[in-house]
């Protein structure tokens, strides 16, 4: 029975004061028996302090050393967040191309150069505008093939009180589902992130909703992460979304161990009181 953490930040990531060992120990602790450290790797030019504090070399040396104090009870995986636009699409796909990952999360955090929990629904044309931009920029990435996941569809929910279901449902449902479509076609998997559990709307990113659409567009690459930035949230609430993924039907995520594309089965978990 194995519970993965595909989305957990240290000290490598900006915004993230915790340590690999704290990680790693809290992991242990909860019964998680994979965490992915998946650093933020920056390259817009809002994001400049956060691009000169990336070292890749030393977070590489890191996960070894961790490997080797905690391997016998968690497997780690080297794995970065990496941010896109369109403005950055170069710089990227040079990142990528040099650097080796198990696992590797694209995310869009940044629009016009600002990031969306920075920006006002105003300053990007209302709330329609922002999520068609948004989504832009998702198909973009998506369309690179770079990512083995999306990570947190929807992050502009975590910020603005309005999702895109409530801006136009039609509209946004056919662009998700075309996008479910292209990642499906270019082996780009998608993340449930539980983030938004703990901080925002009280509910994961993307909403469970859009799951029956990625499975009907043919999705096949799934992932669960907390998005852990301190030790006491790494695993959160990631066995009841198991839980919840298996009243939706799907008995399986992705697992990369050792950089390698598996699905595994789903631990069956009792039922749980439902947190949606
Ligand atoms: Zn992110
Ligand atoms: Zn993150």
């Amino acid at each position: 029975m194995t519970i993965g953490d595909y989305h957990a930040h240290t000290r490598f990531s900006m915004d993230c004061n915790e340590t690999m060992e704290a990680q790693c120990r809290a992991a242990i602790e909860r019964g998680i028996s994979e965490i992915a450290f998946t650093e933020h790797v920056d390259h817009d030019t809002c994001d400049d302090e956060s691009r000169a504090h990336y070292r890749y070399e030393e977070y590489v040396s890191e996960i070894e050393r961790h490997r080797t104090m905690f391997g016998d009870r968690l497997t780690i995986l080297k794995a970065a967040e990496i941010d896109w636009n369109e403005s950055i699409r170069d710089e990227v796909a040079e990142f990528v191309a040099n650097h080796e990952f198990d696992f590797i999360i694209g995310s869009v955090h940044n629009l016009k150069h600002t990031y969306v929990g920075f920006t006002t629904l105003e300053a990007m044309g209302g709330p329609r505008m922002m999520y068609d931009d948004y989504l832009d920029q998702v198909r973009g990435m998506v369309d690179t093939g770079f990512p083995d996941v999306v990570g947190h569809l929807d992050l502009p929910r975590r910020y603005h009180n309005v999702s895109m279901w409530d801006v136009d449902a039609g509209h946004f449902e056919a662009r998700v589902r075309e996008i479910f479509r292209l990642a499906a076609d270019r082996g780009v998997g998608f993340e449930i992130n539980t983030s938004g559990l703990r901080r925002g709307t009280g509910a994961t990113f993307p909403e469970p909703r859009v799951l029956d659409w990625f499975v009907e567009e043919g999705g096949s690459i799934l992932t669960v992460g907390s998005d852990s930035h301190r030790a006491e949230d790494t695993g959160h609430s990631i066995p009841e979304i198991y839980t919840e993924l298996r009243s939706l039907g799907i008995d399986w995520r992705t697992s990369f161990v050792g950089g390698e594309q598996k699905r595994v089965s789903l631990p069956g978990y009792p039922a749980r009181r439902s947190i949606y």
